[in-house]
């Protein structure tokens, strides 16, 4: 009888119970129990819809089963319908209190038994489904909530913040407004350094800030990580002053660290501009100042809208010019100052454009590295440098190594060191033939990720080279943990200054790393004095335009052509 629900009769009267399966066979599986025991077994045992419970039994009567019954989760909510003898009024009230949902009495009236029955169910039905009913409702109160607002923080997301701002500007038509884009130096690193949750306050922290700045007068969202943004009434409260405010603010949580928030501001001029449009020209902004310390706040202005423009070309074009092959690499080559001879090369990329001529890849790189389109077009470089090679130890069964520069965010990209395996499988090369250019930088930011990445490569018979040495602020930290094949300094991080101070620190780096064992390689020398200095310093290896610029790989093969044939 699949489909009909269960109704529990118990009685100890038999005829009682069999007069009750008569009337409601038809629409009820109908389970008999001869006392209050026997209804519990078939409760835990059956599916039961209701219970039409005889108050007085042997064994276990039905005040009893009604306790249980209220008392056990499984059977809170199952409906009972008390059966008395007529006139037991108090027997009929102890019932209600504990819980039945009716009463009938005995000798029965079988329509009203019946009509108490479907009551009940009904009700039941009609509970159930104001609940399902308050269940949805809450939940889409819910959705709609976090439809509109920033999960973490509570303040409007992105979409949010672009709808209520576009509807701001365009009420208040005649006032002035700013849009002011927030961001915070290397948030990154403070998640690294501690707890997830310490990174949370902080975001929540500042979201409290920022949106008691915007008060009823502006709009105020996070768009996503730690990228905030403000629209308020221009002149109301200067960004300085926002980023001053955030400064005490967050110092107040105690977190050791230095948390800074850099401002970028885009006065709106158009009100009819896509929000998001505004929030690039100010995080354009922001972006002139990111990282500087001196300078916190940046404001957009028409000299800025041109050089958007051409990011926006390089980061439109970027993949059609992957896949027609517009990424060029060039070469630079290393020398032995003594031997005036070729020991290695450094590859360079460079972008030739159709319309827009050799572009530099101090143009692009650092948007790609924003956008992590870098690791793609590294591999690239990899891999044609990896066929420049096959290529030269076809032709003269060796090779010069040359070293590409490995982008830090590669290392957050699982299968490098996979991809570097299959590319020396592939063009049958060698592991120390193909160097890795490592930035201090990007071991500065991610230490630990980065030293293991690097003992790998090592232990793989990959050169490791630290690049632009000097350049960051823990160089002595890196020296000191971090082993690395070469190290790389660049002869122009010395320029400007006094000159006999430069090259002091230089002579005692060499001689530290010497110490360490490790290579030296001194990038970016210019003059016949410098490459005199070096080699007093017993300083060989040099890579600058004083011997070569970087070249093209024909001008490249050309010059190792003539190499080899001056040795022959
Ligand atoms: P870097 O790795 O420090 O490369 C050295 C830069 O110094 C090169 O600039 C080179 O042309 C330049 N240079 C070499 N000798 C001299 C010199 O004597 N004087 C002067 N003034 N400059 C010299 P380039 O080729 O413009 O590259 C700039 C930066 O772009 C590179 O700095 C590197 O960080 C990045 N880069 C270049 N190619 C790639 C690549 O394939 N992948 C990645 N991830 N980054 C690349
Ligand atoms: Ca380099």
């Amino acid at each position: 009888m699949k489909g009909k629900q269960g109704m529990l009769v118990v009685d100890d009267a038999e005829i009682n119970r069999t007069l009750l399966r008569q009337i409601f066979s038809d629409s009820f599986e109908v389970i008999e129990a001869a006392n209050g025991q026997a209804a519990l077994e078939k409760l835990r045992t059956r599916d039961v819809s209701i219970v039409l419970l005889d108050l007085v039994m042997p064994v276990m009567d039905g005040f009893e089963v009604l306790a249980y019954l209220r008392c056990h989760d499984t059977f809170v909510e199952l409906p009972v319908i008390a059966m008395t003898t007529q006139g037991d009024h108090d027997g009929q009230a102890r019932a209600l209190e504990m819980g039945a949902s009716d009463f009938v009495t005995k000798p029965f009236n079988l329509r009203l038994v019946r009509r108490r029955v479907r009551n009940v169910i009904a009700q039941v039905e009609n509970e159930w489904r104001k609940a399902v009913q308050a269940a949805k409702d809450q939940q889409l109160i819910e959705m709609h909530r976090s439809i509109e607002e920033d999960r973490l923080t509570g303040i409007y997301n992105r979409e949010t913040f672009y709808q209520r701002t576009a509807a701001l500007l365009q009420k208040n038509e005649t006032t002035a407004y700013d849009i002011i884009y927030f961001d915070i130096e290397a948030f990154g690193v403070i998640n690294d350094l501690f707890h997830v949750e310490t990174g949370n306050l902080i975001l929540k922290t500042a979201a409290f800030y920022l949106q008691a700045a915007a008060g009823n007068l502006g709009t105020c969202g996070r768009l996503e990580n730690d990228h905030f943004v403000l629209c308020l009434p221009r002149g109301s409260i200067p960004a300085d002053m926002l980023i001053e405010g955030l400064d005490s603010t967050l110092q107040s949580l105690g977190i050791m660290h230095n948390v800074l928030f850099y401002a970028g501001i885009y006065p709106v001029e158009n009100i009819y501009l896509p929000v998001d449009q505004m929030i690039d020209r100010a995080r354009f902004a922001e972006r002139q100042v990111h990282g500087s310390h001196l300078q916190r706040v940046y404001t957009y202005d028409a000299k800025m809208r041109e050089q958007m423009l051409h990011e926006q070309m390089i980061l439109r074009d970027m993949e059609f010019a992957l896949q027609e092959r517009q990424f060029e690499v060039y070469f630079q080559p290393v020398y032995s100052a003594k031997e005036g001879k070729i020991l290695q090369a450094e590859g360079l990329v460079r972008w030739q454009h159709p319309s827009e001529g050799l572009i530099s890849p101090g143009l692009f790189i650092p948007l790609f590295e924003h956008n992590g389109f870098i690791v793609r077009l590294d591999r690239y470089v990899w891999e044609e440098v990896a066929k420049f090679l096959a290529a030269e130890k076809e032709q003269y069964g060796h090779v010069t190594p040359v070293s590409v520069n490995v982008s830090r965010l590669n290392f957050y990209n699982h299968g490098l060191l996979d991809f570097l395996t299959e590319l020396l499988r592939r063009y049958e090369l060698e592991a120390w033939m193909i160097q890795l250019e490592v930035t201090e930088q990007s071991y500065a930011e991610n230490p630990k990720q980065i030293a293991q990445a690097i003992a790998e490569f090592r232990e793989r018979g990959f050169v490791v080279i630290m690049d632009n040495f000097g350049s960051g602020t823990s160089s002595l930290r890196v020296l000191k943990d971090l082993p690395v094949d070469v190290i790389k300094l660049d002869m122009r991080f010395l320029q400007g200054g006094d000159e006999a101070r430069a090259r002091a620190i230089l002579s005692g780096v060499v001689q530290t790393v010497r110490a360490l064992k490790t290579d030296f390689i001194v990038e970016g020398v210019e003059t016949d004095e410098q490459v005199a200095y070096l080699q007093s310093i017993s300083c060989d290896r040099m890579q600058g335009y004083h011997f070569a610029r970087p070249m093209p790989q024909s001008a490249f093969w050309k010059l190792l052509k003539e190499e080899e044939n001056g040795k022959a």
